[in-house]
């Protein structure tokens, strides 16, 4: 069902919403941005669609709200263990993107499907409602088309702005009668999506691990930084790594946290007794393009890649990993001598 709405009306459904959810939407952060004077768009909670950011793209994603940065898990003492409370206990609605809500899939790919079943981004997961905001136009850096994430009808609602009003294409039929109640009038509603994209990706068919011997990887050996920015952004990332805060001297006491990791970061393959899997910066970026447009596809069929261009978008030292991807058709002609 379509329904259009003014912003007092949505702000009339956001106030219902409220009493069950908890609204997470981008919004610009001012003076927070990674360089002095510049602002950020991130994922917070919202009370009114006027603060909801609908020009830019999130510079993080909203996979904050499934997956937070820092956790606790458990609070223990000598003789207990108390399981940590969920930080939210009504379930959310989560404004986003068609790539992001495709990036859903993979994190319950990996939180939900992959073995046990992981009971923190369960908790979290369960009750999460996804309005999908449709996009007019392309941004920078996206190449979702290429990976066929840029169109999406899996959500609970669809959101476009046209003349002022909010054009909402509703599957979520409990809601119904809310929107129904609220809308100034129903109509057909059609979620624009994009259908191109300045930047196209190409995986090569013939991809396989014979590619990690080429030499384009010894080029980001000096090039990056090992920062970690490109992971923090990614909404597929999804590693994590466990901390223990001591309340006493002799750690009896205390709780244990998992908070988010990056395979771009030193110290991310360290191993009891001294040893590390993959030292140099080169190694580390090979690790993470194949695993986006590799490995993960040799286990679940797609790629865990949506094209949302967020690394690219932040790196400091401008490595693009769209032009990486773009680069192992030569890459494998090189080790496979097929020039
Ligand atoms: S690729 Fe860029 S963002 Fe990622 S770790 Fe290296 S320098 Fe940082
Ligand atoms: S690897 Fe880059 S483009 Fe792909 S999903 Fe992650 S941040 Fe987006």
């Amino acid at each position: 069902m379509g329904y259009l709405l003014n912003e007092n009306n949505f702000n009339d459904v956001i106030q219902e919403w409220q009493k069950d959810y908890l609204i997470y939407a981008p919004k610009k952060m001012l003076g927070e941005g990674m360089y002095s004077d510049t602002d950020i768009t991130r994922y917070a909670a919202i009370n009114d669609i006027s603060e909801i950011e609908w020009e830019k793209k999130s510079d993080f994603s909203f996979k904050e709200v499934l997956l937070p940065l820092s956790e606790t898990l458990f609070y223990y003492t000598e003789g207990t263990v108390k399981e940590a409370e969920a930080n939210r206990k009504s379930g959310a609605v989560i404004f986003l993107r068609s790539c992001d809500l495709h990036a859903v899939k993979r994190l319950d790919e990996i939180y939900l499907r992959n073995g046990y079943e992981d009971f923190y981004y369960q908790r979290l997961r369960a009750n999460v409602r996804f309005l999908v905001i449709g996009c007019s136009a392309t941004y920078d850096n996206c190449f979702c088309v290429s990976m066929g994430t840029n169109h999406i009808d899996s959500y609970d609602a669809g959101l476009t702005i046209n003349d002022g009003l909010f054009h909402i294409n509703s599957h979520w039929e409990e809601m119904n009668p809310l929107f129904s109640r609220c809308s100034q009038k129903e109509a057909e509603v059609v979620i624009p999506f994009v259908t191109s994209n300045q930047i196209n990706v190409k995986v090569p068919e013939n991809l396989s691990i014979a590619v990690n011997s080429a030499s384009l990887w010894k080029e980001y050996d000096s090039r990056c930084i090992n920062c970690g920015r490109c992971n923090f952004v990614c909404p597929t990332c999804t590693c994590f790594t466990m901390q223990d805060i001591f309340y006493t001297d002799n750690g009896k006491a205390g709780e244990r946290r998992r908070v988010h990791a990056s395979c771009m970061v030193d110290g991310y393959t360290d191993m009891a007794g001294g040893g590390s899997y993959r030292k140099k910066n080169g190694d580390r970026m090979r690790f993470k393009v194949m695993h986006k447009v590799y490995d993960y596809k040799k286990r679940n069929g797609y790629h865990m890649c949506v094209g949302c261009g967020r690394c690219d978008d932040v790196c400091p030292e401008y490595i693009s990993f769209s032009h990486c991807v773009n680069r192992l058709e030569d890459a494998m002609k090189e080790v496979t001598g097929n020039e």
